[in-house]
């Protein structure tokens, strides 16, 4: 039979999607794949309903319902003040994972280098890949962290394409802040690279951080690519509504690469998103006292463990140091955490470029109940080191 492509055998299997089917099959509290497991708000859930019923079963316009992009261009307006044009600012993609393949297609040329932190969100490097573009790593140093200012400009002496910042951080739980973020922009200027930016954890961000939206820095607008989803903020992450949002000349181009890849998101979906971007602001500030109170109940049982981990900022991951237990590679550790303590999280070397093996991932996007039974669990470590 013929030979498939080459470029795919640099890629594994999704180790998230991977830890998740060894979780159900063991029957495991799966803190690995963050993704809620509670309903959207009532008001979506009414709204979808009543789309069901409407004029929304053939394609919507490619680049997004008219309805659904006036929406999302208030929504936006109101939380970053930017002045977002619906009808030039926004392409609709399926989810921020289409919407980060599109900028990455619509920026780079094959070949051309594109800087990612590391540790990164899985699809990073892929996108990249997939693109033609060759991923040149920036490591991010725990338990904070931080970026080397001087190994980030020597990477942008590099002549990148482009940046990928994941902000709030999946997986470090990283907020980026402003003034990070405008170094980072000072170095874009001067090598005129383009800035991804994928923020769909904008609004799950802990007191006394504040989540900074790039396109929002000064200046920093026409070379930013902004990749987010109503995924995370309104607990929907199966419906794939995600955008692009950036320039005029970028988005004219995006259009052509989002038709092509998938013609357009779902229409009765894009109908009944619009109820979750017209939710008024007490719902962003309920929902991140809820994800407070999940973070403090599961750090709690952490503390107990006695292992280190780094406390979040923003998003829902936790990185935990699992080093004293002893494991010689993370992959073990996790399968072991899923066959013996009943908890599934993510080896934290699926996030990582270097050979960096003491992490495992948790997430913590789940009901109280859940946490306390997985927290429970964890204890056992205690006379496991
Ligand atoms: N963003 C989620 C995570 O990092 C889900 C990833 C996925 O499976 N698409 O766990």
């Amino acid at each position: 039979m013929p030979a498939t492509a080459p470029r795919l055998s640099v890629f594994t299997e999704s180790v998230i999607r991977g830890t998740t089917r060894l979780a159900n099959a063991h029957g495991a509290i799966n803190l690995s794949q963050g993704f809620p497991d509670f309903d959207p708000p009532e008001e979506i859930l009414a709204a979808l309903e009543k789309a069901a019923r409407g004029n929304f079963h053939q394609y919507a316009i490619t680049w997004g319902a008219p309805r659904f992009r006036a929406a999302l261009a208030r929504k936006i307006n109101r939380f970053t003040g930017l002045a977002i044009d619906p009808d030039q600012h926004l392409v609709v993609t399926c989810g921020s994972t289409e919407a980060m393949m599109v900028a990455m297609m619509t920026a780079c040329n094959p070949g051309d280098k594109v800087l990612v932190f590391s540790p990164f969100y899985e699809n990073y490097a892929a996108d990249a890949i997939l693109s033609g573009a060759e991923p040149v790593y920036v490591p991010l140093h725990a338990l904070d962290f931080h970026f080397d200012p001087d190994e980030l400009a020597r990477a942008f002496a590099l002549k990148p394409k482009a940046i990928v910042i994941c902000n709030p951080s999946n997986p470090t739980g990283k907020v980026f802040t402003r003034e990070e973020l405008l170094y980072i922009l000072k170095l874009a200027e001067e090598h005129d690279t383009f800035v991804i930016t994928d923020e769909p954890y904008e609004h799950i961000v802990y007191a006394p951080y504040e989540h900074v939206s790039f396109a929002a820095l000064p200046g920093a607008f026409e070379r930013t690519i902004t990749c987010n989803s109503l995924s995370k903020t309104y607990a929907m992450t199966g419906w794939r509504l995600g955008y692009v949002q950036a320039a005029p000349e970028v988005i004219a181009q995006a259009r052509k690469v989002h038709n092509f890849l998938t013609v357009g998101a779902a229409a009765p979906l894009q109908e009944a998103g619009v109820a979750g971007l017209e939710l008024p602001d007490s719902y962003y500030t309920g929902m991140r006292e809820a994800y407070t109170a999940k973070r403090t109940l599961f750090l709690n049982y952490l503390k107990r463990t006695g292992l280190s981990y780094t406390e979040p900022m923003g998003a829902y991951y936790v990185m935990v140091d699992i080093s004293p237990l002893g494991f010689a590679d993370d992959n073990a550790a996790s399968e072991w955490f899923i066959r013996t303590l009943g908890v599934a999280g993510v080896a934290g070397s699926a996030f990582f470029r270097e050979p960096e093996h003491r992490f495992i991932r948790f997430h913590f996007a789940k009901s109280e109940s859940i946490l306390h039974a997985a927290g429970e669990r964890l204890q056992k470590l205690i006379s496991c080191y």
